[in-house]
């Protein structure tokens, strides 16, 4: 019976940790924000809680980026940002896509619609403010970026 109530709490806890936070996290992340509140939580069970929200319509998987799994526990039907140089996951405000028009097309096609995932890979932020960071700095002169090992006849 304990056991059962502890199985519970642990539950409750990952899908709060993950409504928690916008930045789409791994299983990983969630494994090590309630680590040290529940010490006998294993990566199995982080797991094996993501697979049954997901069954549940509790949340999404947003996909795999940089080789893990990130997960949303915004179900609403929105655009994600996906950074090719820091693997962040950003949602793209103010929209709700229903991607219509692809969806027609599909069915047009004959195929059976169940979801429509709208994903945009690019720079974010961060990474392009970081870039005019770097930019403004006079760096060495390494301009044509070709090996420094020239070789010599
Ligand atoms: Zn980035
Ligand atoms: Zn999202």
């Amino acid at each position: 019976m304990d056991k059962k109530r502890n199985y519970s709490k642990k539950r409750e806890a990952i899908l709060a940790a993950l409504r928690s936070t916008d930045c789409h996290p791994t299983a990983e992340w969630l494994y090590r924000t309630l680590k040290s509140q529940y010490p006998d939580l294993s990566l199995g069970t982080v797991y094996r809680n993501l697979a049954q929200f997901r069954e549940e319509g509790l949340i999404i998987s947003v996909g795999v980026v940089n080789g893990q799994e990130r997960f949303d526990a915004n179900v609403r039907p929105h655009a994600h940002f996906i950074c090719s140089r820091c693997g962040a996951v950003i949602d793209v405000p103010g929209v709700f896509v229903s991607g219509g028009e692809v969806a027609r097309a599909a069915r047009r096609a004959g195929l059976q619609v169940e979801s429509c995932e709208i994903v945009l890979h690019g720079v974010c932020t961060a990474c392009l403010e970081k870039q005019a960071q770097r930019a403004e700095k006079p760096g060495p002169k390494s301009s044509a970026g070709k090996s420094p090992r020239s070789v010599r006849r």
